[in-house]
């Protein structure tokens, strides 16, 4: 005969049943989230299974592995959000929350260990239409109103129905609006027309008390240079109000090769203090970055010449240019870009030039996307290192980590990228922290590896910030995250009082992307 349970064990095995179930279904609760969670509206939307919660711990970076979220929220409206920030924010021990865009972070940035991931893609499926909005107005200004969940490339492609585009860019536009808001969003355009977040001019953001404010420069304007570049530490950024022009519909793409660096830069320079040129950039081949990697645009019978000059040189640099133009200007843009480009000291006979359309050309990357993934090469470990270098020490940063510190490696990594910005271009009073010279260059050591090999790269890495620190070139660090709070400070520097006091004010209970590890730690 079965023995019956005493009243106490029943009722530890009654509450630990409940503990473990929801009210709208049998459903295992994690322990942490607070159980009250699931008598909201959201609940349906809150996923606590293994497959949900696995996925929004994983990032393009495939370097850290912290433990998992607690909970995956699939919003259907910005409501949905605010209700879970406003219930994590009147709790006495609030959990944490992270918007997750595409999860296109380095080191975890999106990821909330044991609290709740907002999936911001899912807004997406909103029934009430599309989340981008364009405004043709030609006298006061060009917009677009675009969701923070929304890509790049579809706002490109809404735009373009109007006869407009974005100014600013980022090369991979398979980005959300959100993510690169939150650091800067560069690319060839940033030298012309600043980063994307000198390029918004207003948003709705909710910040982490749970309130949905708008903000501008004139309005709320400690939010808005708070949430620019702010690493998604006030506020989730529900809309931008995104900065438009005519597009025009073809451009001319130049590259050219140097084998001198002094003589790239110089060229570099000079073409970012005049007006004519829409997008600049430049990169190097070296035996291990290659000019067939995945961001490479060389037609493939270009490659042997270029091979040979990189056996015979260590290294080549490349000055990538673009001149947009259109049916209007299609008769002079040839000579415009002669008068632009005369003078050049590139290598004689190594000058490539393309014509395409506007879209292949700010869409250049995302073939390369398509073939790694094809390939199994795409999801892969990506130890990048993506650094701001003042110009007057870019020279030093080319002897010591150009022509020394990479060539060292011996497998093939990925594309190297370095070009300047002018500081001007950028707002002082955003969250965004760069080189205090005019002059900047970004230099971007984008490495792909193996499963299994990345640990060299990031002992590269480590090797080249130790170089860095030692010569005393004051780099910033782009789209890094640091572990500790003092390293922290170091890298705002006299901006680190400025974004305490902005968390203290716009997210008072530190809520808000943990995975960047500013003030919480993992
Ligand atoms: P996520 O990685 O999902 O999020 C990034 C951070 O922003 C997290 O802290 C997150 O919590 C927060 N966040 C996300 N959404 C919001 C929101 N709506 N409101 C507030 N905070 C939010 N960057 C450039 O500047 N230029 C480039 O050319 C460039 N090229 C890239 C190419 C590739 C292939 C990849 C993988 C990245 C590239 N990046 C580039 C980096 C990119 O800007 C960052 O990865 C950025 O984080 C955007 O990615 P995401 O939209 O997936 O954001």
């Amino acid at each position: 005969m079965a023995k019956s349970c005493p009243i106490s064990t029943s009722f530890i095995i009654i509450s630990v049943l409940i503990h473990f179930t929801s009210s709208t279904g049998l459903r295992p609760w994690p322990d942490v989230l607070p159980y009250e969670l699931q008598s909201l509206d959201i609940a349906s939307q809150l996923r606590v299974d293994p497959n949900a919660t696995r996925m929004a711990s994983r990032d393009f970076g495939k370097l850290v592995h912290p433990p998992n979220p607690a909970a995956v929220l699939y919003p259907s409206s910005i409501e949905d959000i605010a209700s879970l920030v406003k219930f994590s924010y009147n709790r006495s021990s609030p959990f944490s929350i992270a918007a997750r865009g595409q999860g296109h972070s380095l080191r975890g940035q999106a990821m909330a260990p044991h609290g709740v991931v907002v999936e911001m893609r899912s807004l997406n499926n909103d029934s009430r239409g599309s989340r981008i909005r364009v405004t043709k107005n030609p006298i006061s200004g060009s917009y677009a109103d675009a969701g923070g969940e929304q890509l790049w490339i579809d706002v490109l492609q809404a735009t373009l129905k109007h006869g407009l585009a974005p100014v600013s860019w980022t090369d991979y536009l398979y980005l959300t609006i959100g993510g690169t808001l939150s650091n800067a969003g560069i690319s060839g355009q940033t030298f012309r027309h600043g980063p994307q977040i000198s390029n918004v001019y207003e948003m709705d953001v909710l910040t982490g008390k749970g309130e949905l404010v708008t903000c501008s420069k004139d309005t709320n304007s400690e939010l808005f240079f708070a949430v620019l570049g702010g690493l998604g530490q006030f506020g989730i950024i529900t809309r931008a109000r995104i900065a438009l022009e005519p597009a025009s519909k073809r451009v001319k793409w130049i590259q050219m090769l140097y084998d001198d660096f002094s003589t790239f830069s110089r060229d570099q320079e000079d073409l970012i203090s005049i007006n004519g040129l829409d997008f600049l950039e430049g990169s190097l081949f070296m035996q291990n970055s290659p000019p067939n990697n995945w961001r490479s645009s060389f037609s493939p019978s270009e490659y042997p010449r270029i091979s040979s000059l990189i056996s015979k040189n260590g290294i080549i640099y490349c000055l990538e240019v673009v001149k947009y133009y259109d049916e209007l200007t299609s008769h002079t843009v040839n000579e415009e870009l002669q008068e632009l480009l005369k003078g050049l000291n590139f290598l004689p006979g190594f000058v490539f030039t393309k014509d395409v359309s506007l879209v292949d050309f700010l869409n250049r990357v995302h073939s390369g996307e398509l073939n790694l993934r094809a390939k199994g090469l795409w999801d892969v470990p990506h130890p990048w290192l993506n650094l701001f270098v003042p110009k007057s020490r870019i020279s030093d940063f080319n002897s010591g980590v150009f022509r020394d510190i990479l060539p060292k490696i011996n497998q093939t990594t990925g594309p190297f990228l370095v070009y300047p910005m002018i500081r001007n271009k950028w707002d002082d009073r955003t969250s965004a922290v760069i080189p205090d010279e005019d002059i900047f260059y970004t230099v971007g050591l984008l490495h792909s590896s193996g499963a299994d090999d990345w640990e060299p790269l990031e002992n590269q890495n480590k090797e080249i910030l130790q170089f860095c620190d030692k010569a005393g070139i004051k780099i910033k660090r782009y789209l890094s995250r640091y572990t500790t709070k003092e390293d922290w400070k170091n890298h705002f520097g006299p901006k680190w009082r400025t974004f305490e006091d902005r968390k203290a004010q716009f997210d008072p209970k530190m809520i808000l992307s943990p995975g960047q590890q500013i003030f919480n730690s993992i």
